[in-house]
This record gives structure tokens, C-alpha cells and sequence, in this order.
């Protein structure tokens, strides 16, 4: 373990309680239940019960942040250890998050079961290889990528121009010496030779895909939309197409089913699915949401990054699809992050620094308002680090309510549930309050893909304006030619800024938001805008996390966080 990170220690000394046990209280039928070893098992929503027509509606509650530091603020940490205290008030709760990714783990940022004692767990498993859903995720990609090669090496009856292929290969890892290779090199029996690149796999339109899906039927139908290339004469090219939709589908059957686990505190979790929000729609699969609602009162869920990010898509792409309705959204601040908006740098964030804390809530305060602006009234969680100050933690819990929002100390890092019930009472009020008007999303995609590029930069941004370069004037032209300007936008933007440079931190205005490449995924549903230089297939660090890995004699993980 490492020293200055106790989360494996914690997660490895807690005892589980056994997950039938946890499925039974949470109301899942044992014949729902596939089992993965004793403490995992997915979740055959067939065999779940509808809740009864008159059943009251699960409150829904979106944990959202800040812009984060590198090594986030603690939203996952935050929903767990939320979704304990409602735990502990006596409320039906489930939590709702998304699978951690490898690239992450092995890089800088770290696992994503939360931390401290507020973890879902068995966390050594969530974090490797889980129930298998990435690597169902990655061949089921991957074998689609391999049978339009074949299709073009046997023949290409369609015409696929094979400069004109959009579906790339993907992994699980930071690589970034895959993001531009060749393929089909070697001679007429290696295939027909053609530049291409990875992604990650959280990047996959097919993880895009299984986290909107609502059932089977729903998944191949979505599966057979994907445009993966064009003809010579500029004509879509889609999995309906090439007659593959049947065998892509079957890959991911099981994926399709969500995954229950527990909490430290023994709340029942659903973890599943994992898109990046900086570089996808960044949310847990909607499949689980419905699943935790239906069994609870309320349901605890987080989407990636700040409002800019996760939670737009969340309230813009999968609620509007979905039929969600949430009715509040916790905003997770720290003091480091603060420090950081407010002009501290990096090296020196553990040094107390008041006047910086306070000129760093320029930037909290715009992801709280940008949560009104979809009818949901935020409330604060300032996740409380070891090295805050307490003069620190007063003045901007002193702020964000001299400034009208709901806030309270989170230490549910250090406490658990007990250290989220300030937390969760704040998320009551604020849904008993009824202050916000209503949640409803942002933009009407009717309007065109230009006019909800525009509202996003100008509403959640801050910018002045949109500008289309490179590429992206003429992909906007072949997205109406083809009718597909009318889907929602999916902004792929660095997490780091409310714009495109990762630079500019605070709360800047007077920005413009450079849209580089504009991709239609039309499984999905959404056209994904580039912007400023973000990339889908991200780099690992100089010194990778994965320096201080290991396993012991036993078989225990060393290093993971
Ligand atoms: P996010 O979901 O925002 O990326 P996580 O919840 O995954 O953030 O937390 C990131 C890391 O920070 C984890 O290693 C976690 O243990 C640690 N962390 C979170 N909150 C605290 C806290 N209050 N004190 C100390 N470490 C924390």
C-alpha cells in the first residue's frame, strides 16, 4: 500500500457483506442475480419487478464538481459516501457510477470507487478487470473494425473509401503511440493498407452505446446506425450495412446487464458503464440509473468533471433521452482546487491561503449557476482534505452562503456516511425547497448543431463565440446533408478550463470556443465536437502510477488508489 494513500488499505480491511444479502434488502429477486465470485454479480433487469404504478418517484440526485486539479476533487468519493448518509437517515438509497478505466489507473489520476471510507468495494476488482464489460466493450469495437477491413480486402462491395473510415480501433490504455498508424502493410494477403488510429476505449461510440441503450432490441438497433465510413461518392456506410449489427450486439449481452456491488457503509451500487466526460458523454449507463431508480426512494449518481462536462451531457444527452427527471445537483468543491482557480500554484496548494481560496470561488460559483440554468438548484460539497485549514473551510462555506446556495462540510473521505449527513440534509432541503423551477435541458438540438454549439459556449462556457476550423466547416455541411445537424452536440473539451485552454482557469468570459472536427456518432445519437487540442487518445505521465504497482504473495494489489 501506499503510504500516503489509504484507500486500498481500507477497502481491503472492510468486510463485505454478502452481495445476496445486499441484493435481497435492495429489493432484486436472487433469480435476477448472475454472480461473479461472491462479492460481484450482474443484474438481469428482466427478471426485476416493475415497481408499482402508484410507487412515488425516486428523487434523483446528480453529483457534479468543480473545474478539478489533475487529481480530482472527490466526486466519486463524495456520491458514495452521500449515498451512505441517505443510507443512514433510513432512505432507500442506491448509488449509480461509472466503471473505472485502465488509462487513468495506470496513469495519473487513479481508480474510481471513491476513496477513504467512503468506497465502493471489492475495489481492487472494480478497478482491474470487473464483470469484463471493457474488454467486452473493446472486442466488440475492435471486431467491428476488423470486419470493415475484410470488407474492404474481400472485395469492398459497398465501395467503403478507405480513406474515409471514422471507426477506429480502441484500447484500454494511454497509448499514445497508437493515435495515428498504418494498417495493411505487407502485400495483397495482409489486407488493403490505410491510416488509422486508437482511441481509448471509454472514447468507443459502442461504450457510448451501451450506457443509452435501454434493453437489447434497443442496443442492435443503435449498433446497426453506426456510421462507420463513407463510400466514394460520400455515402454513409453504416453496420446495417455490412450485415454485422447480430454479431456485435451478442458480444455485449452481458455487458449490457448492470453490476451490483456495495458500499463501504453497505449501500447497494450499480457500477456500470464508463465513458470520459471530457472526451464522451461521461455518464453511468442509463440501464442502471432506471434500475436504481425503480428500487429506491433516492438515487445517488455522478457524471465526469464539472458542469461544463459530465453534467451537462447528463442533463443535455441522457436525460432527455432517457426521460430522467433530477431534482438536484451537488456541486463538489475543495480548497485545493480553490487555491488553484484562484491563482496558487500547484506545488504549493497545501499552504493555507485564504484570500486565494475565496478568488478561486469565481469558478465554483459559475458551475453552481450553470446548474440553475437547467432548473436544478445546486447545492455545495466542499470535500474536506487532511491539509485544509479551518480558517480555509469557513470562509467559503461563509461565501456559498452569503451568495444564497445550499453548502455544507462533506468528510465522508475520513468519516463515511457520517460525514455526508450535513451533505445530504443541504440535498433534501434543497429538493424540499422546490427554489429551482424545474429541471428541463438546455438547448433545443432542432435548432441546428451551430445554435447548440453557440448556447453551450455562450451559457455554460462563458465564450463569446464558436469557430469551426480545420476540418469542421465541411463536416458540418456533410452532417446536413446527411439530416444529422439535429442531433444533441457532445462537447470534447478539457476538463481543466470552462474553455478550450487548459490554462485559462477561473471563471474566464470573452473566450471562443474552437471547434476542430465534428464526428456524427449515430448509434448513439450525438454528433461529438473536438474542441481546442483534446484528444481521444490520451498520453500516459513521465512518472506513470503504474511505477508503484505490484501484487503480493497472496495476490493482493499494491498501489492501487
Ligand atoms: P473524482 O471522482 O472527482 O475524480 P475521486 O473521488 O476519485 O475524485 O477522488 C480522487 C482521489 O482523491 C482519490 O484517491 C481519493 O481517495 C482522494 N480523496 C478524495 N477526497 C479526499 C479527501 N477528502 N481527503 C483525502 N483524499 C481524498
Amino acid at each position: 500500500m501506499s503510504a500516503e494513500n489509504p484507500d486500498l488499505a481500507i477497502a481491503q480491511a472492510a468486510t463485505l457483506r454478502p452481495l445476496t444479502e445486499i441484493a435481497e434488502a435492495a429489493g432484486i429477486p436472487l433469480e435476477a442475480l448472475v454472480p461473479y465470485g461472491s462479492t460481484k454479480a450482474k443484474v438481469d433487469v428482466r427478471a426485476v419487478p416493475a415497481p408499482a404504478a402508484d410507487a412515488p418517484r425516486a428523487k434523483l440526485v446528480l453529483v457534479s464538481a468543480m473545474s478539478p486539479t489533475p487529481a480530482g476533487e472527490g466526486k466519486s468519493t463524495t456520491t458514495v459516501g452521500l449515498a451512505d448518509a441517505f443510507s443512514q437517515k433510513g432512505l432507500r438509497t442506491m448509488v449509480a457510477l461509472r466503471e473505472p478505466a485502465l488509462g487513468p489507473i495506470m496513469g495519473i489520476k487513479g481508480g474510481a470507487t471513491g476513496g477513504g471510507h467512503a468506497q465502493v468495494v471489492p475495489m481492487e476488482d472494480i478497478n482491474l478487470h470487473f464483470t469484463g464489460d471493457f474488454h467486452a466493450i473493446q472486442i466488440a469495437n475492435n471486431t467491428l473494425a476488423a470486419l470493415v477491413d475484410n470488407h474492404i480486402h474481400q472485395g469492398n462491395q459497398l465501395g467503403i473509401d478507405p480513406r474515409r473510415i471514422q471507426w477506429k480501433r480502441v484500447m484500454d490504455v494511454n497509448d499514445r503511440a497508437l493515435r495515428q498508424i498504418v494498417v495493411g502493410l505487407g502485400g495483397p494477403t495482409q489486407g488493403v493498407p490505410r491510416e488509422d488510429g486508437f482511441d481509448i476505449v471509454v472514447a468507443s461510440e459502442i461504450m457510448a452505446i451501451l450506457c443509452l441503450a435501454s434493453d437489447l432490441a434497443d442496443l442492435q438497433e443503435r449498433i446497426d446506425r453506426i456510421v462507420v465510413g463513407f463510400t466514394y461518392d460520400r455515402s454513409p456506410v453504416s453496420v446495417a450495412d455490412l450485415g454485422v449489427g447480430g454479431a456485435i450486439t451478442m458480444l455485449l449481452k452481458d455487458a449490457l446487464l448492470p453490476n451490483l456491488v456495495q458500499t463501504l457503509g453497505g449501500t447497494p451500487a450499480l457500477v456500470h458503464g464508463g465513458p470520459f466526460a471530457n472526451i464522451a458523454h461521461g455518464c453511468n449507463s442509463l440501464a442502471a440509473t432506471r434500475l436504481a431508480l425503480s428500487l429506491s426512494e433516492i438515487t445517488v449518481t455522478e457524471a465526469g468533471f464539472g458542469s461544463d462536462l459530465g453534467a451537462e451531457k447528463f442533463l443535455d444527452i441522457k436525460s432527455r433521452l432517457g426521460g430522467l427527471t433530477p431534482d438536484a445537483a451537488v456541486v463538489v468543491a475543495t480548497v485545493r482546487a480553490l487555491k488553484l482557480h484562484g491563482g496558487v500554484a500547484q506545488k504549493d496548494l497545501e499552504r493555507e491561503d485564504v484570500a486565494a481560496a475565496l478568488a478561486g470561488t469565481e469558478n465554483l460559483a459559475r458551475h453552481a449557476e450553470n446548474l440553475r440554468k437547467f432548473g436544478l438548484e445546486p447545492v455545495i460539497a466542499l470535500n474536506r482534505f487532511p491539509s485544509d485549514t479551518e480558517a480555509e473551510l469557513d470562509a467559503i462555506l461563509d461565501w456559498a452562503r452569503q451568495q444564497g446556495f445550499h453548502a455544507a462540510l462533506s468528510e465522508v473521505w475520513a468519516l463515511g456516511g457520517d460525514g455526508g449527513l450535513a451533505v445530504a440534509d443541504e440535498v433534501l432541503a434543497a429538493i424540499d425547497s422546490g427554489q429551482g423551477p424545474g429541471f428541463h435541458p438546455l438547448y433545443d438540438p432542432a435548432d441546428g448543431l451551430e445554435d447548440s454549439l453557440r448556447t453551450l459556449a455562450r451559457e455554460i462556457y462563458g465564450a463569446d463565440d464558436v469557430v469551426l476550423e480545420g476540418r469542421a466547416p465541411a463536416q458540418l455541411r456533410m452532417l446536413q446533408r446527411n439530416g444529422w445537424d439535429t442531433l444533441p452536440v457532445c462537447v470534447a473539451k478539457t476538463q481543466y478550463s470552462f474553455s478550450d485552454d487548459p490554462t485559462l482557469l477561473g471563471a474566464p468570459s470573452g473566450h471562443v470556443l474552437h471547434v476542430r472536427d465534428l464526428v456524427p456518432k449515430i448509434g448513439a445519437g450525438f454528433v461529438v465536437a473536438l474542441t481546442g487540442a483534446i484528444m481521444t487518445m490520451p498520453g500516459l505521465p513521465k512518472e506513470p502510477a503504474a511505477l508503484r504497482m505490484g501484487v503480493t504473495e497472496a495476490g493482493d494489489s499494491v498501489g492501487l488508489f
